[in-house]
């Protein structure tokens, strides 16, 4: 049996430090990662080592030293690695193509038929997003590693492995993920919206660093993600953070959910938005223009709308006073359309209330802030799905693209040396470390099975094993 720390699983975990942290900061040197990821100086060159040869990482430019050598600073290949993270949300379906320093490259939205949606309409849907964005990007798609979906609803995972979506607000039965993808040739990852929001909020926003915060997904419905010890809480079926759900009142309206008096069908923002269009006022727009349209008219005197505002940030303010008594965060922060247009305006309002119902030893210690990744940022947090798990070492790289000059010289290369004969491929010209194995093709009818991993002419090649053809 394999023992907890093999020397394999060290290296997997070192990697997986270094490289998530040169993913994170964007730029940085060996001597700060060495210090940020608690390893020594050797272990981290070594490991960069791996990860320049794998085409992740590269050396940019130095900066200056005392005396010393210059010390080189590293940053990520953007181009070693593509994802595509897709908000599911309430109008449409959001596909947005990141490369590895997740940088946004490209954006799709394909709008749903309907506002109620069945599975096979989602999947209709999805599908040709994906496939505009793909074809759009076909340089990218060479080493696309995995597509992340942020769904409305609960993931969960059957015994099987496989995810199952439980949508009790879109009234689906638990649906599996591969009736809402189809099959596609990259790996699927999925997860509700307001935990990818969380994610993305943990990596880049007002999240970073923090080991208590909530993060909170104010669009049609309300959900949340609780980071706890730094740890994003799922509970026994991931279902933890169904914050909409939770009952405020016996009786009241009905939520979408098919109970009633739940938080969601009072300061949900499609319920504030359904209240306010039936006041009686003449409200035209999408719902996020009607939510502007009522702060716009509460704060100019409008009775009607004062009232409704004042109304909804209370039972908000109850709703969060809550999550401040059951997890005692240091920080709520608010997003979604919904909520940074409400938190926005009435920031100080809120506060006072979540005061006012929250117990006081937690109230003192928790802050209310704007979501730093704004609200269009559950996408950005499903293409961290794909990222984790390539991070963490469980997800293969696909083949990088040869340039055309690369393939003619390996066609010739391989040609020479006859059918079944490896060859030893040339490198990097200038490039002064060796690859850890060489690098060797073999002709295999059409294309060329390439083994081995490291910089081949201006290429990265850094793929234990694939085929390439040769166009
Ligand atoms: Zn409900």
């Amino acid at each position: 049996m394999k023992g907890r720390n093999s020397v394999k699983d060290i290296r997997v975990r070192n990697r997986a430090a270094v490289l998530r942290r040169v993913v994170l900061v964007g730029e940085t040197t060996r001597a700060v990662l060495a210090n940020e990821c608690a390893l020594s100086p050797a272990t981290v060159t070594s490991v960069v080592g791996d990860l320049i040869r794998e085409g992740l990482v590269e050396e940019h430019g130095s900066l200056p030293s005392d005396g010393g050598r210059p010390i080189a600073r590293l940053r990520p290949v953007g181009a070693g690695a593509h994802l595509i993270g897709v908000d599911v949300g309430e109008h449409g379906v959001t596909a947005e193509l990141f490369d590895l320093s997740l940088r946004r490259m490209d954006r799709v939205f394909h709008r749903l038929p309907t506002r109620v949606t069945s599975p096979g309409q989602v999947a209709d849907t999805l599908g040709a997003a994906f496939h505009q964005l793909r074809t759009a990007n076909p340089e990218s798609d060479e080493t696309l590693i995995g597509i992340g979906l942020g769904l409305p609803g609960i993931v969960g995972t059957a015994e099987d492995g496989t995810n199952i979506i439980h949508a009790q607000s879109l009234g689906w039965e638990p649906t599996a993920l591969g009736e809402v993808v189809g099959s596609t040739d990259v790996p699927i990852f999925a997860d509700n919206g307001a935990k990818t929001l969380a994610m993305a909020e943990t990596w880049f926003g007002a999240a970073a660093g923090q080991s208590h915060s909530i993060v909170v997904l104010m669009g049609r419905g309300l959900g949340i993600g609780v980071i706890a010890g730094g740890q994003l809480l799922r509970g026994s079926s991931s279902s933890a953070g169904e914050w909409g759900h939770i009952k405020v009142s016996l009786g009241g309206p009905t939520c979408q959910c098919g109970a009633r008096g739940c938080l969601e069908a009072y300061v949900g923002g499609s319920a504030v938005v359904g209240r306010w269009r039936r006041a009686g006022t003449d409200v035209t727009g999408s719902d996020e223009e009607a939510l502007a349209g009522l702060l716009d008219a509460a704060d100019s005197g409008n009775a009607t709308a004062a009232r409704l505002l004042d109304e909804t940030l209370e039972i908000l303010g109850l709703g969060l006073a809550n999550l401040v008594n059951l997890f005692n965060p240091d920080q709520l922060v608010i997003g979604g359309w919904a909520g940074l247009r409400l938190v926005e305006r009435r920031h100080a309002q809120l506060d006072q209330y979540i005061a006012e119902f929250a117990l006081m030893r937690p109230a003192d210690n928790v802050t209310t802030v704007l979501s730093k990744v704004g609200d269009d940022a559950v996408a950005l947090g499903a293409a961290l799905l794909p990222l984790e798990q390539f991070i963490d070492g469980n997800l293969p790289a696909r083949s990088a693209p040869l340039s055309n000059g690369t393939r003619s010289l390996l066609a010739h290369s391989v040609r020479a040396a006859g059918q079944r004969r490896p060859i030893r491929l040339p490198l990097s010209p200038g490039h002064h470390q060796r690859p850890a194995a060489p690098v060797t093709a073999t002709a295999a009818g059409d294309r060329f099975l390439v083994s081995g991993s490291g910089p081949l002419l201006s290429d990265q090649w850094s793929h234990p094993t694939d085929r390439v053809p040769l166009r």
